[in-house]
């Protein structure tokens, strides 16, 4: 029971800072902190400022980490299901083309795990997929995933993609590669899961879509506006 609930009524909290302030007066105690809250209609996740009268030790309330895990992973393989079969005919060909098996992409996505940066950022890159990056052992998949709307870990030897995908705020909330979210959301979803459908990273499959040999970043890119502009073929 915190007094300080963000705007609007469908929030939950999932988590409180630790750092908090504890203020008592006589044998009135309150805490004041930051929380860490989720939106249940728009999937945002927010902090604010939270006053909590009697808190209990360690008290966090609101959903626990693992349910949300649960529940993201749960719509995020839905939504990825159905923007792999809503794929346009002209972009399940050019996959096909490229030696692109999107049955396999479908079935390897039914059960890629998500990690949302917010509350599992925390988590290293190895715990996870038991990649070690050599110049960053101890990376955490919020230091991997950067300012990138989600990426997909490597695998433990590092040559390819893993079946691990991490999503960051950005994927929640910016339209970048279409007309409204859901269809930037879509692209995103299924340019992961080309990667861990195929086990291949941005380099290799941007060479793979016929899209050239680039950089990193680049490759990323280039795949992203392929799918935006519908799968063109390469010149
Ligand atoms: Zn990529």
């Amino acid at each position: 029971m915190d007094c300080s609930q963000p705007p609007g009524r469908r929030w939950r909290r999932i988590a409180m800072s630790r750092l908090s302030f504890q203020l008592s007066s006589g044998h009135r105690r309150w805490a004041i902190g930051m929380g860490l809250y989720w939106n249940v209609e728009d999937w945002s996740v927010i902090w604010a400022p939270i006053w909590i009268p009697n808190p209990t030790p360690g008290g966090g309330g609101g959903l626990s980490t693992l349910e949300l895990h649960n529940v993201l992973n749960t719509r995020l393989r839905a939504q990825t299901a159905e923007a792999i079969r809503n794929l346009s005919q002209k972009c399940k060909t050019a996959l096909a083309e490229a030696g692109v098996d999107l049955g396999t992409v479908a079935t390897i996505a039914a059960s890629t795990t998500y990690y949302r940066v917010e509350f599992e950022g925390h988590y290293q890159v190895r715990e996870i997929s038991g990649y070690v990056n050599p110049l960053h052992p101890n990376q955490n998949l919020k230091q991997y995933l950067g300012s990138a709307r989600a990426a997909t870990l490597p695998n433990a030897a590092g040559t390819g993609a893993a079946n691990y995908v991490v999503i960051g705020s950005a994927f929640f909330t910016q339209t970048v590669f279409g007309a409204d979210l859901a269809t930037s959301q879509n692209r995103t979803l299924i340019h992961e899961a080309l990667h861990t459908g195929t086990g291949l990273n941005d380099v290799d499959l941007a060479i793979r879509l016929g899209l050239g040999k680039l950089p990193q970043y680049a490759a990323s890119v280039a795949i992203s506006s392929w799918l935006a502009y519908d799968c063109p073929s390469p010149q």
